[in-house]
């Protein structure tokens, strides 16, 4: 495995996997450039060093081949604007004789975009053959779309056996890997984990994989009152899931043989309605009138929560603790939040990943505030479950 910092470029055509897969309007106007901005530091890099950057992406979900509406023709401008006007080219297609030919007449410091990957099934099937097609376009390969990083498709994985002395990570990749093993493979403890979110059911592989890791983990939002089912409480009309109540039980088991400090809510902002007019009342977790859901921690359980948290030395957050998404139960999830930046101030490292953390502190404007925030959805949660991602050890040549 190679270095993106150290590797020679000059002359070489570098194909780099990215994520360009951008919202698009009706218009075929750009809505939200985010993805494509991250892969910037690592374009610029092969083009300060004498490279061309070959670009390889998809772009949403193409069914049977082309499709005009998922092309990435709409993207070429604005590259070149956010390269500060460099040349940028698209090429008909991602291989064949005629994309082979525009990739060799590429000169250094311009860029080629290639085009959809996914116009070929061949691509998420992993078929080697479209792989080693897909490497004729370039001397080296650069992996940078973590966000498809757990797919073992053509050019995120199988295609760097073509390249067995010219791989390596994009910055993008290497920062959300180098971040994630600060909390997975060598926390500064005590490291803690809040895993908030609506069901149990979609973290429960995630909390077990945790359990062998963390010291505290706290454990909010509609998931609290499975486990209040669980030993025996009333959840009013709560969320609860009850085919998981023996899970619950089971991860109450785990984290005490395991020594892990399990943290739930033991008050609960309960509501009438789930809706920002609702009647509000602060009860015991346990004890959930008929009629009334819990929808937020309640105060005692948050100054709780922000104890564990300013003691930590790592903290992951993955999910609310409340529905943030309603002013009236966005309470606790921005007390997290606030205790969260309070110990990264104090030098802890903070994670947040996970669609809906990252909504979260993004509406209360602390994103500035936390160590690193990844945006990688599926990969992350693959990453956090313990699974290894083909993407990455790919390139590792693991
Ligand atoms: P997830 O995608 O599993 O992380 O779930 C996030 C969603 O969980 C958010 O939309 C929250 O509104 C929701 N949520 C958090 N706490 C509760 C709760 N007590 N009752 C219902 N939904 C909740």
């Amino acid at each position: 495995m190679q270095n993106i910092s150290t590797y020679d470029f000059s002359g070489k055509k570098a194909l780099i996997r990215v994520d360009f897969n951008v919202p698009l309007n009706e218009n075929f106007e750009i809505t939200d450039d985010t993805r494509m901005r991250a892969a910037l530091p690592t374009i610029k890099k092969v083009i300060e060093k004498g490279g061309s950057p070959i670009i390889m992406s998809h772009l949403g979900r193409p069914k049977n081949g082309p499709e005009d509406k998922f092309s990435l023709k709409p993207l070429v401008a604005h590259l070149s604007e956010l390269l500060g006007g460099a040349t940028v080219k698209i090429a008909p297609d991602c291989i064949g004789d005629e994309v082979k030919a525009m990739a060799g007449d590429v000169q250094p410091g311009e860029v080629l975009i290639l085009e959809n990957l996914r116009f070929y099934k061949e691509e998420t099937k992993g078929d080697e053959g479209f792989a080693a097609k897909l490497a004729e376009n370039g001397d080296c390969w650069i992996n940078d779309a973590f966000g498809t990083a757990h797919r073992a498709h053509a050019s995120t994985a199988v295609i760097s056996k073509f390249f067995p002395n010219d791989k390596m990570f994009g910055f993008l990749i290497e920062s959300e890997v180098e971040s994630l093993d600060k909390v997975v493979k060598s926390p500064k403890r005590p490291l803690t984990a809040i895993m908030g979110g609506a069901k149990v059911s979609s973290k429960i592989t995630i909390i077990e994989n945790l359990l062998d890791k963390v010291d505290n983990l706290i454990l909010g939002g509609g998931m609290t009152y499975t486990f209040v089912k669980a030993n025996g409480g009333n959840v009013g009309n709560s969320i609860c899931e009850d085919d998981y109540l023996e899970t619950a039980k089971n991860i109450e088991k785990l984290a005490a043989e395991k020594g892990v400090n399990l943290v739930m809510a033991t008050d609960v902002l309960a509501a009438d309605d789930f809706s920002q007019d609702a009647n509000t009342q602060v009860v015991n977790a346990g004890n959930i009138p008929e009629g009334w859901e819990g929808l937020d921690a309640g105060p005692e359980s948050i100054a709780k929560f922000k104890e564990v948290l300013e003691n930590s030395g790592t903290i992951l957050w993955n999910g609310p603790v409340g529905v943030f998404e309603i002013e009236k139960f966005a309470e606790g999830s921005k007390a997290i939040g606030d205790a969260i930046v309070e110990a990264t101030k104090k030098g802890a490292f903070s994670l947040v990943g996970g669609g809906d953390s990252v909504a979260c502190v993004n509406k209360f404007g602390i994103a500035s505030g936390v160590s690193y925030i990844s945006t990688a959805g599926g990969a992350l949660l693959e990453y956090l479950e313990g699974k290894t991602l083909p993407g990455v050890a790919a390139v590792r040549g693991e």
